[in-house]
Parts: structure tokens; C-alpha cells; sequence
């Protein structure tokens, strides 16, 4: 078995995981229906990112990872025994929204498989890391469903079940005996439950990248460092609407690059969700495909320097049907060490071009602010 390979986390219980369709519009008096639209998180985004990791040939350069069930003991590490049962229970039919064991907000439809496959989410993350730390792999991509760094102890929100990557640092930590664990949250919404995992933790650190004050509002702000002797090991970066490519790049290099060097994580876990996108319907940072290869380079020089290349992504939002296979292919092409030359969907439109160039004094003063304020804990 080679130790340049990189791995692949798919199962089929994902796309159990059914959040089904919109049709109903309300009014004042009444409502009537239109055709369906998908939910945002839909299933078939996921079975096109499979579709184009296979028709590309990804799927065939990477070693499969059989993914497994988290067991409750594992899962119990941040949530609590009743929530788990109560999203059970509310998954199989038979239980509230909401009651003294917790909630699932509205937002976050369940179906009857979403139990099962939130159990595989979790269990997959942590087989990712079980190959890359037994040397199995060099790097892993888990396509996971449902996501997972919004969910809360008690609390399913902004699509997610169970916190995966929150359960493959404890696996890490926990089972390997890693010290230090680094998560990189690229999700261009704010890994909320993610960061309260780890508030107090100084052996993890959480780095998150985010549309300012976007969802969850006021969550990811600058000034959340964590507590105790967790201070300084949440590095929320906030950053403003249209962002785009080289403000990413000067985000990575001016903030996540040295940060990482000087904590020197022995795995990198990346919260890799692409609806940072410019085509995401749920958010407005324009990134392109190749801002999402070029992020992803650039982890993967880190990891490479850092910590023999031990890389982790797991797979958060995304919410463009049309264009996160592309992002996410393109952010698994340097996990490979591959770069396929796939035509971007978009090639020649003057959008793409602007989403590649801009780089707005609104964003340059934000990448200012947070170097400034982060300069009270890291040398940058
Ligand atoms: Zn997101």
C-alpha cells in the first residue's frame, strides 16, 4: 500500500438522508403550490459530486475508505445521550421537533434514513482519520451527508446532525493520542458548533473563514478567541460579501498559513464546505473553481511541511448545484497531486473573470483587522 495515496469516504447511506422538496407558497389568506424545488441541501448535489469524482476518474486514483456507524459512546464526546435519542426518534417518525432532549430547528428536515446516514457522517470522518493516521492513506476527502459544523450538543441546525468534524478531532485525539489537531473551517458560513466543541481546548485549534455576521448571525466574530486555556485557539477570520479569489488567498497566507505554522498540528482537518462559491444561492463571496484549487494547494503544501502531509476533507455545504461538483473536483485534485484540466463551467464569462480579480478595500481592511487583533496571540 502506498503512503502517497490519498483515500475517498462515500456510502451509500448518505443519500438516505432525504430533505426533500419545496412547493408551498403562503400568503396573507391562502397558499398554492408551484413545482418542486429541491431543499437547499439536496441529494442529488451530493450524487453529482460522487458523479464527477467517478467521470473524472478520481474516484479510481483513490483508495476507497469503507465508512462505518458512529457508536452513541462515540457521539456522546459532545452530544447529549438525549439528543441523540430524540433526533432518533425524530427521524423515525415518532417524536417532536423539539422537546427537554433538544431540538431539530426547521431549517434541518429529516427523513426516515437521516438517523443512519448522520451516523455514518460521523463514523466516515472518523475512518477518514483512522486511514490517514495508520498511514494508509497520505490524505482523505470524506463526501459526507448530512454535514455537520452547525450542529450543537442539542441541536440539529443549518442542515446538520451531528458534528463530524468535531468527532474526527476527538477520534484523533482521543484514540491516536494526537496532541495537536488544526481544523480549517472553509465553510463560508460559521462552524458555530464546531467552535463551542473546542472554546476551552487549547490542543485544538479552529480556524474559520466566513461571511461576516451571516449564519448563524453574530456567530464567527472576531473577537470569540475562546476561554480560558482555550484563549487564542479559535481564530475566527470574518470576511465581507464578494471577497472573492486573491481576497481567499491573502486570507490563507497572510492568517491560516502562519498560524498553522507556529501551532504545528500533527493532522489537519478541513471543515470543506464550497458554497463560498460565486453561484451559491445561500451566500455571496465569489470564489471560483480555481480559488478553491488554489486554497486547497495550499493546505496541502502546509500539511506537506507540517505534519507528513496528514490532510483531512470533509465535506460541509455547498449549495450550487451547477457548480460545488466543480469546486469540490477541484479542491480534491491536490489531494490527489492531480490536476485534470477540467474546463470551468463558466470559462469566458465576465462574472468568473471578475470573481478571479477582485480584491476590495473592504476586504483588504477586514484581512487588516483580523491580522491586528490576532497579532494579541500569533506572530503574523
Ligand atoms: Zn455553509
Amino acid at each position: 500500500m502506498s503512503s502517497h495515496t490519498s483515500g475517498l469516504v462515500f456510502d451509500e447511506h448518505y443519500l438516505d438522508h432525504d430533505t426533500g422538496v419545496q412547493t408551498t407558497v403562503t400568503m396573507r389568506e391562502g397558499s398554492f403550490t408551484l413545482a418542486p424545488e429541491p431543499h437547499p441541501s439536496a441529494l442529488y448535489i451530493t450524487q453529482r459530486i460522487k458523479q464527477f469524482l467517478d467521470g473524472a476518474g478520481l474516484t479510481a486514483r483513490m483508495q476507497p475508505i469503507a465508512a462505518r456507524a458512529a457508536d452513541e459512546d462515540e457521539l456522546a464526546g459532545y452530544h447529549t445521550r438525549e439528543y441523540i435519542a430524540g433526533i432518533r426518534a425524530l427521524a423515525e417518525g415518532n417524536g417532536p421537533l423539539q422537546g427537554p432532549w433538544g431540538a431539530a430547528e426547521i431549517d434541518t428536515p429529516l427523513s426516515r434514513g437521516s438517523y443512519e446516514a448522520a451516523l455514518y457522517a460521523a463514523g466516515g470522518a472518523m475512518n477518514a482519520v483512522s486511514a490517514v493516521l495508520h498511514g494508509e492513506v497520505r490524505n482523505a476527502y470524506a463526501l459526507l451527508r448530512p454535514p455537520g459544523h452547525h450542529a450543537l450538543k442539542n441541536r440539529a441546525m443549518g442542515f446538520c446532525i451531528f458534528g463530524n468534524a468535531i468527532m474526527a478531532a476527538y477520534h484523533a485525539r482521543k484514540v491516536y493520542g494526537l496532541e495537536r489537531v488544526m481544523i480549517v473551517d472553509w465553510d463560508v458560513h460559521h462552524g458555530n458548533g464546531t467552535q463551542d466543541a473546542f472554546y476551552q481546548d487549547p490542543n485544538v485549534l479552529f480556524v474559520s473563514l466566513h461571511q461576516h455576521n451571516w449564519y448563524p448571525r453574530l456567530s464567527g466574530e472576531l473577537e470569540q478567541v475562546g476561554t480560558g486555556a482555550g484563549a487564542g485557539y479559535t481564530v475566527n477570520i470574518p470576511l465581507p460579501a464578494g471577497t472573492g479569489d486573491r481576497g481567499y488567498r491573502a486570507a490563507f497566507e497572510q492568517l491560516v498559513l502562519p498560524i498553522g505554522q507556529q501551532f504545528r498540528p500533527q493532522l489537519i482537518i478541513i471543515s470543506a464546505g464550497q458554497d463560498a462559491s460565486w453561484l451559491d444561492p445561500l451566500a455571496q463571496m465569489m470564489v471560483s473553481m480555481a480559488g478553491f484549487r488554489y486554497i486547497s494547494e495550499l493546505m496541502v503544501n502546509l500539511a506537506d511541511e507540517i505534519c507528513d502531509g496528514r490532510l483531512v476533507l470533509l465535506q460541509e455545504g455547498g449549495y450550487s448545484a451547477a457548480y460545488v461538483p466543480y469546486c469540490t473536483v477541484a479542491a480534491v485534485e491536490p489531494l490527489v497531486g492531480i490536476d485534470l484540466g477540467i474546463t470551468d463551467l463558466y470559462a469566458g464569462s465576465s462574472e468568473l473573470e471578475q470573481s478571479q480579480t477582485i480584491f476590495t478595500e473592504e476586504t483588504q481592511q477586514a484581512l487588516v483587522a483580523a491580522r491586528t487583533w490576532h497579532k494579541n496571540w500569533w506572530k503574523i
